[in-house]
């Protein structure tokens, strides 16, 4: 399914201009294919960057660095080759086609990190690791991404695969020598060896679902009717002057999104139309149904009230239709005298001013309280990628009706059965067992060069 035996190349560099560009070649023909677009040497020092020219077809075009990492020891395992070359996309484009002129291919998004993935470099953990080290936005994210690069899950992951090993040897010995009169390991032993074994999975998902936030963010909502402040609060939170911010009610009317890091967790912001009930036309009518799905994929919302102004019926419609919902309710512009008192409609409101920027240090901790979020230390979890948390919670499963099995004193085979499956999943998580279909959706999201 996956062919590795040609030469890839592509721009390893963000598109757009920079100070230096990189073109990146892996496969067997790299430094042919580098030696025939530029005027590198014949014998390329290994690791050694070679100031040289890079030629298209009208002739020379750049000075450029090149570099050669002969397979094994490179990226992927392959031989690479980097030119890095001054960082305008027109420039780099050139070289891609050129090298692409002598013989090498266009790569497939991820497929630098594939073929490292192919070439055992990198386990599956790993790789994914790559994409989220690139793709972070907060300390906390890369921070984690970095840990699992450097494979300390992946070790934590073997550790606990060793011990399954060990087991099923002396399970399986004791199956294969029935009629001796003894046990390799007394039913007794074998259980709470499984039951320590669980419990080690178990610790490392205890923070999953800190790793989740860290990884995946929270998506928050801010509702309200017009007028109240949302698009002052959304700059507020955000720190730039992104939304539009008006004197005219209901003219915040598509989704103004921002990503902001709350405590190490990236929070991705969603400016929403004001909600109205009638709305004047057919934009703020669109406008207020993007804002209706939007609240329905928030993990919480924060209800936006003036209280500076009367509440109206929609303020107390929006505050019972999200009752049940994460939330939490802002009651906005206490620079100004207040027109009611938030004790008898919203007791647990925040008060806070958009225009001040008073009460926002309260907000940030109270948003992450409400998702049940602790800030993040620098301790960041082992664990931040549902994909693993799926998993390990079935290995984590397989291993309790092993126990059990084991204690009840069903057949050795039951007991074996799903310690032998409890391993299969963990080498899923690691990779080691090849499964095409997921090799192929984690690298479909990498962008190309990577
Ligand atoms: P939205 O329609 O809910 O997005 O509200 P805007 O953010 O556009 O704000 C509406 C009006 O209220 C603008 O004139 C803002 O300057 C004003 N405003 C927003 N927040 C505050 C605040 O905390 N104090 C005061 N005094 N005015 C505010």
């Amino acid at each position: 399914m996956f062919d590795a035996t040609d030469t890839i190349v592509a721009v390893a560099t963000p598109p757009g201009r920079g100070g230096i560009g990189i073109v990146r070649l892996s496969g067997p023909k790299a430094v042919t294919v580098a030696r025939a677009l530029s005027d590198a040497p014949r014998d390329l020092e290994p690791r050694r960057a070679t100031l040289t020219r890079v030629c298209a077809t009208e002739g020379a075009i750049d000075r450029v660095l090149v570099t050669s990492f002969p397979a094994p020891h490179s990226y992927t395992g392959e031989d690479v080759v980097e030119i890095s070359a001054h960082g305008s996309p027109v420039l780099l484009q050139q070289i891609v086609a050129s090298a692409m002129q002598a013989g090498a291919r266009l790569a497939e998004p991820g497929e630098f990190t594939l073929r490292a993935y192919l070439h055992g470099q990198l386990d599956l953990i790993q790789a994914e690791a790559v994409r989220d080290l690139v793709d972070a936005v907060t300390p906390a994210q890369a921070r984690a991404a970095f840990d699992q690069l450097e494979g300390t899950l992946t070790e934590q992951i073997r550790a606990i695969d060793r011990r399954l090993f060990d087991l099923i040897a002396l399970l399986e010995a004791s199956l294969d020598f029935p009629g001796e009169g003894y046990h390799f390991v007394d039913t007794e032993t074998a259980a709470r060896d499984l039951d320590d074994i669980r419990a080690q999975i178990e610790a490392l998902l205890k923070d999953a679902e800190r790793g989740r936030l860290i990884r995946d963010g929270l998506h928050v909502v801010i509702a309200g009717r017009p007028n109240t402040g949302k698009s002052s609060l959304f700059n507020r939170l955000a720190g730039t002057g992104r939304a539009i911010v008006t004197d005219v009610p209901g003219t915040t009317r598509d989704l103004v999104t921002e990503v902001i890091d709350i405590h190490g967790i990236p929070v991705t912001l969603v400016d929403t139309a004001g909600v109205r009930q009638h709305p004047s036309d057919a934009i703020e009518a669109e406008g207020i149904a993007r804002a209706a799905g939007a609240r329905q994929v928030a993990a919480l919302m924060l209800i936006v009230l003036d209280g500076a102004m009367p509440l109206t019926a929609d303020d107390r419609a929006l505050l019972e239709e999200t009752a049940r919902s994460s939330r939490v309710v802002i009651v906005n512009k206490i620079d100004l005298p207040s027109a009611w008192t938030a004790d008898e409609i919203a007791p647990d409101a925040i008060g806070v001013s958009a225009r001040t920027g008073e009460g926002f240090d309260l907000l940030r901790d109270e948003m992450l309280r409400a998702v049940h979020a602790a800030p993040v230390d620098r301790e960041v979890p082992a664990i931040t990628n549902t994909r693993h948390v799926d998993l390990l919670k079935h290995a984590s499963m397989h291993l309790a009706r092993a126990a059990d099995a084991t204690r009840d004193s069903v057949p050795e085979e039951f007991a074996l059965a799903d310690v032998h499956e409890a391993r299969a999943v963990l080498e899923e998580i690691t990779g080691r067992r090849d499964a095409d279909a997921i090799v192929h959706a984690i690298f479909e999201n990498f962008c190309i060069g990577k």
